[in-house]
């Protein structure tokens, strides 16, 4: 059995920024293992795909490793000579960041005096129980490792559960649950496709169909039938102020902030970006009824305010729905029925019921551990060494990242980081978040 002085479970963006801040800071050798199935240390789920038309969503400017330099991305962009435009305007392909994050890991190691290792464990984590003072984790291959230390970067999962009005199509073949597993059925390129969702996985799925010359109709459903929001390249935040309040009282103050911004000139864009660094303040004040409130009826649309896409995809987009070949329509109560080897979709509101040759999922990643199918996460919550954070986001963990059991005590040696501190942090799944995150559970795993 191997013991190394700390283990990470999941090794994408999240694991690999901890990994280089442990290295960073370390000032004793540091022996680490990264449990994670993917070939490469830092693709992880978000910037696994090698598409070049997957861009990411925000621009290179704000997508460094490192909270202490800000242009540690663009610099490694241009050093490359990678682009010519501006970092303010560049959306990197998301693979192009997955290899930033390989150097950065490679950079943290080599500029470290101290021999460091790294051990990269090509499974995936099934089991983990308290032993000895430590934990021992049980690996796909039947191997154990055992260390004091163990964190729990698990990032997007992968819901179990279809969304609802789908459930008689689940097993169908011409259904995808799963959009980012790459296992797309052979699809003539006239044949019609349905999505159901609107954000930036549909967003992925539309550019990946039109960059493969797909021809045929692509029926795109949400429920309230709308794109995200479009950057604003240059525009800055503005900062109106906002840091507590009741959910209603936090409404109405930013109602009156965008108008006031409107007012001046400002696009809302702004004041939503200028609001990102109080929202894990104001997330915590709100009562569980009202974060609640908030996911049910604003949680679209503020996820459609804060992750937006590039105005060239936003370009893309547009001149497909001209041309005919694209639709976007509002489905308050979607139902899909098998209608042969197509899928019948009813958007629900009496319009149009169409028949698809194949119909994607792209609701997006679930951030609830009650609905995973992972067997990790169905183990820890049956053995109570976990249970759901707030809202029934993520895991419950407290102020430094410890993982919370089910009695409500933080646990010795187990800890979390990223989108599985979403329900304590809200803002907790993006890189300005993530890397200041790293910085400082290093600093605490290291103490
Ligand atoms: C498609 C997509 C695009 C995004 N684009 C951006 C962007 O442009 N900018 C931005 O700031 N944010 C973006 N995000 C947000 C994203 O969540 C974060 O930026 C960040 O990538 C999260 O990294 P992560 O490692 O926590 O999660 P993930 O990328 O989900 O990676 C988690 C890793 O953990 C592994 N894992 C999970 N369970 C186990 C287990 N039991 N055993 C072993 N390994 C396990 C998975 O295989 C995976 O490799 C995007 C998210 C998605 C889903």
């Amino acid at each position: 059995m191997e013991t190394p002085d700390i283990v990470v479970v999941g090794c994408g963006a999240s694991g690999a920024l901890l990994a280089g801040q442990l290295f960073r800071q370390a000032t004793q050798v540091l022996q680490l293992s990264c449990v994670d199935s993917r070939f490469r240390l830092g693709a992880g789920l978000a910037y696994g795909s090698a598409r070049d038309e997957h861009l990411l969503n925000v621009p290179a400017s704000r997508m460094s490793a490192l909270p202490d330099q800000p242009d540690h991305f663009a610099n490694w962009l241009s050093q490359r000579r990678l682009t010519r435009e501006s970092p303010t305007e560049y959306f990197a392909p998301r693979r192009q960041y997955a290899d930033y994050l390989t150097d950065y890991l490679g950079e943290s190691l080599r500029t470290s005096t101290l021999p460091h290792g790294v051990h990269h464990e090509p499974h995936r984590a099934v089991g983990l129980k308290p032993l000895h003072g430590g934990w021992l984790l049980n690996l796909d291959d039947g191997r154990q490792v055992w260390s004091k230390t163990v964190v729990l970067a698990l990032g997007n999962l992968t819901p179990l559960s279809p969304p609802s009005g789908l459930h008689a199509v689940v097993e169908h073949p011409a259904y995808l649950h799963n959009p980012w597993s790459g296992s797309w059925p052979q699809l003539d390129a006239r044949a019609s496709v349905g999505i159901i969702g609107s954000g930036l996985t549909a967003v992925d799925q539309v550019l990946s169909l039109q960059v493969a010359g797909h021809r045929g109709p692509i029926h795109v459903y949400s429920r309230g039938g709308e794109w995200p929001g479009v950057h604003v390249l240059g525009a800055n935040p503005i900062d109106i102020g906002l840091r507590s309040g009741s959910l209603a009282t936090v409404l109405r103050e930013l109602r009156r902030g965008l108008a006031l911004g409107a007012g001046q000139g400002a696009v809302w864009q702004q004041v939503i970006d200028g609001l990102r660094p109080h929202t894990a303040q104001i997330w915590q004040q709100f009562t569980e009824v009202e974060k609640r409130r908030f996911l049910r009826w604003l949680g679209s649309s503020w996820n459609r305010a804060r992750h937006r896409m590039p105005p060239t995809v936003k370009d893309r987009l547009t001149q497909l729905e001209q041309s005919g070949q694209l639709t976007l329509g509002a489905a308050p109560a979607i139902a899909g029925r098998p209608s042969g080897a197509m899928i019948e979709i009813d958007p629900g509101d009496g319009s149009e019921i169409r028949r698809v040759h194949m119909l994607l999922n792209c609701t997006g990643a679930g951030s609830r551990v009650t609905d995973s199918a992972q067997p990790l996460l169905g183990q820890l919550l049956e053995d109570g060494l976990i249970q759901p954070g707030p809202a029934e986001l993520g895991l419950a963990n407290d102020a430094d990242g410890r993982v919370v059991n089910r009695s409500g005590l933080p646990q010795q040696g187990l800890w979390t980081i990223g989108p599985m501190r979403q329900g304590s942090l809200w803002e907790s799944t993006a890189i300005p978040e993530i890397r200041q995150q790293a910085a400082d559970l290093a600093e605490r795993l290291l103490q």
